[in-house]
């Protein structure tokens, strides 16, 4: 079936129903929108006043255009998120301050007006869709506590089609969020992949019916393809992903029901792919960094702002018939790999997908440091308890069975160090991104 972006864009765009959506339209609309999103903050936000050097609006004749404009980093916001400000502060309905992961690095905080919110709403609208229907429930396990929240603009969305959303919250205990499953009788999970592995690994999972949950999204900046799978053979329910950052106003990209790379929410957000080193546009098809500029952001519009993703677009075109772009799900981030041994790249995502599948493991933490000349990596893992000795064991062939990690071992450029077994898992008290924490560098942001 055709994806409700689809539908919901082309209305959005002003193009009446008797004229069929195509590209040029949506590119045209875009042109138009980048140009009204180059002039409205270069007026009105000192940071792109400075920025953009005179480039105005008129200046963007092509889409392509855009490669005059120069990038935004996320050091940017870090410096003075107030600059980026085209409103007053009292037209500001919700500030959202992201932590980074690195102790030593100033926090980001995104600015959005009651308007950007209500954008986003309709989105998460849209995209849940595909996964309820009128008079279903939903169990959100993100925050929601306040105003303009994920889960707050998940709820408002799906309360418009008569579906109810539920904020549980981040999952801090098991037992409590599986029987509100239960007395709730939830048709749908929302949550983070490590969350929901440690939802179906708890014993009490066996208490929610088979046929119970009969969808799940999973949100992150990018989702173990082996956590989808454990999902999907544990509750026989599709796995459909979603990929937002704050940045992007919480919501920006979701899978169709073929949930084989997801749509954009083209409308509110321009994307590219760009080389991470010559900062050029890559063909449709090369993987690059994943670039967005917003259209339609009031507050704190965001243009060229570069994510540390990784991914592509997918050039064929998506059996879901639509003629919105696909973009293949996240694969890493620029600052989730990292290189052992002098010169092996290895990335959390590889890790993941080699780690995630052993059973009785929750949750990891990995670390590189130095000795005498020596990368040594450390991991941490967060388990069910039960024997460890096994799963340690099992660990450590995992990580020794990773081609990256198999040729620095062998090249005597690292070693894996003795594994850690915790009691806490980071989930609940730290950063929701995951990386390979490089201890051999001084900071990480
Ligand atoms: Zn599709």
């Amino acid at each position: 079936m055709l994806t409700p972006l689809e539908p919901w864009i082309h209305t959005k765009i002003g193009l009446p129903k008797s004229t069929l959506l195509t590209r040029t339209a949506l590119n045209d609309y875009q042109l138009e929108r980048l140009r009204a999103t180059v002039e409205h903050a270069r007026r009105r936000s000192p940071f792109y006043r400075q920025k953009l050097d005179g480039i105005c609006g008129a200046d963007i004749e092509r889409l392509d255009d855009i490669a005059k404009l120069p990038f935004t980093t996320p050091a940017d916001i870090q410096e003075d998120d107030l600059r980026f400000l085209c409103v007053s502060q009292g037209a500001i309905e919700r500030v959202v301050t992201l932590q980074s992961s690195g102790t030593t690095c100033a926090p980001k905080r995104l600015h959005f007006t009651a308007q950007d919110l209500e954008l986003t709403a309709d989105f998460f609208r849209q995209g849940m869709s595909t996964l309820v229907k009128p008079g279903e429930r939903v169990l959100i396990m993100m925050p929601g506590e306040l105003p303009g929240s994920v889960g707050d603009l998940l709820t408002q969305g799906l309360a418009r089609m008569d579906v109810q959303g539920i904020v549980h919250g981040i999952v801090r205990d098991e037992p409590a969020a599986i029987a509100e499953i239960i007395a709730k009788e939830i048709d749908c999970l929302v949550g983070l992949p490590v969350q929901l592995l440690g939802l179906i690994r708890h014993p009490d999972a066996a208490t929610i019916r088979h046929g119970r949950i009969k969808s799940v999204l999973l949100s992150a900046d990018y989702v173990p393809q082996a956590i989808v799978r454990e999902i999907e053979s544990a509750w026989g329910c599709p796995v459909f992903n979603h990929y937002g950052m704050t940045e992007m106003g919480l919501g920006g990209v979701v899978d169709c029901e073929v949930r084989s790379g997801g749509h954009i929410r083209e409308a509110d957000l321009y994307f590219e792919i760009i080389d991470p080193a010559s900062g050029r546009t890559v063909p449709d098809g090369e993987r690059g960094e994943v670039v967005f500029t917003t259209l339609t952001r009031s507050g704190m519009p965001l243009i060229r702002y570069r994510t540390g993703d990784l991914s592509r677009f997918i050039p064929e075109p998506c059996s879901c018939g639509t003629v919105l772009k696909r973009l293949e799900w996240i694969k890493g981030r620029l600052a989730g790999q990292t290189t052992v041994g002098g010169q092996y790249l290895v990335s959390i995502a590889d890790l993941d997908e080699a780690l995630f599948p052993l059973p009785g493991l929750l949750n990891f933490r990995a670390e590189v440091t130095q000795e005498n000349g020596i990368d040594l990596l450390q991991v941490t893992l967060f388990t069910q308890g039960g024997p460890a000795e096994a799963l340690c064991r099992s660990t450590r062939e995992s990580l020794e069975n990773i081609p990256a990690l198999h040729l620095a071992i062998a090249g005597g450029g690292l070693k894996v160090v003795p594994l850690v077994i915790s009691e806490q898992n980071w989930l609940s008290s730290g950063s929701i991104k995951r990386i390979i924490y490089d201890r051999r560098e001084s900071t990480i942001c």
